[in-house]
């Protein structure tokens, strides 16, 4: 695979998405720059990990991966992914998208992330995490992009449904970015209300809560 895509790098050189370097759609200097992260997330009563905070390299990355499928972007962002993976970590279950995204895009982003982590996990660790696709949308929800806290987490009360029964002790939700956390919160609710354990969560980027933003942005 990493040679084939040598190959189409070398005749079909593509420019780095972040610095515009030519050679691939992400060149090695901004993934060890960009995607090397690590940071414990608390939402609610839910922890995870992300790479990274959902700032303006993050959004160029996600942006590619979901609107422009750069499918070698995504398979870097499951790769920085991959190395949050805890050993405890048997079955990831992707967030879904809601119906209009998945008929705009043809895909589930975070199925996607989720499959792509599994391959490298097993291909660098030599453990198998199984993808389980359990949750949908059962009715329709507004963007959460443009609601605040309270609201987003009216929005999505119910908003998932279990697509199939399954036995499974304890899983990992995986999404691309987590913000407030009501999308994995309802998540969790959803599946330990089938019985099913939810131990935490992965996601490539997290977007700070405004506070923070403030303060992060004034140590620069
Ligand atoms: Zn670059």
């Amino acid at each position: 695979m990493d040679l084939l895509e040598d190959f189409l790098n070398l005749v079909l050189p593509s420019r780095c998405v972040l610095c515009r370097d030519l050679g691939s759609p992400i060149c090695k200097r901004c993934c060890a720059q960009h995607l090397a992260g690590q940071r414990v997330v608390n939402r609610f009563d839910l922890s995870g990990f992300a790479v990274c905070e959902y700032d303006s390299k993050a959004q160029i990355l996600i942006h590619e991966f979901k609107e422009n499928h750069q499918t070698q972007i995504a398979m870097e962002m499951a790769k920085s992914i991959a190395k949050l993976v805890p050993d405890s970590c048997r079955i990831l279950v992707p967030i879904p998208s809601k119906e209009s995204s998945f008929h705009d895009r043809g895909f589930v982003p975070a199925k996607l992330l989720a499959l792509s982590v599994s391959s490298q996990v097993a291909r660098h660790q030599g453990r198998f995490i199984q993808v389980l696709d359990l949750l949908s949308y059962q009715r329709l929800v507004l963007d959460q992009a443009a609601l605040s806290g309270h609201d987003r987490r009216n929005n999505l009360n119910g908003a998932f449904r279990l697509k199939a029964k399954v036995k499974a002790h304890q899983v990992w939700l995986i999404d691309d970015v987590v913000t407030t956390g009501a999308t994995v919160r309802e998540a969790k609710r959803c599946l330990v209300e089938a019985g099913i354990g939810v131990a935490g969560f992965l996601s490539f980027a997290e977007t700070l809560p405004k506070n923070q933003q403030k303060r992060h942005a004034k140590s620069f």
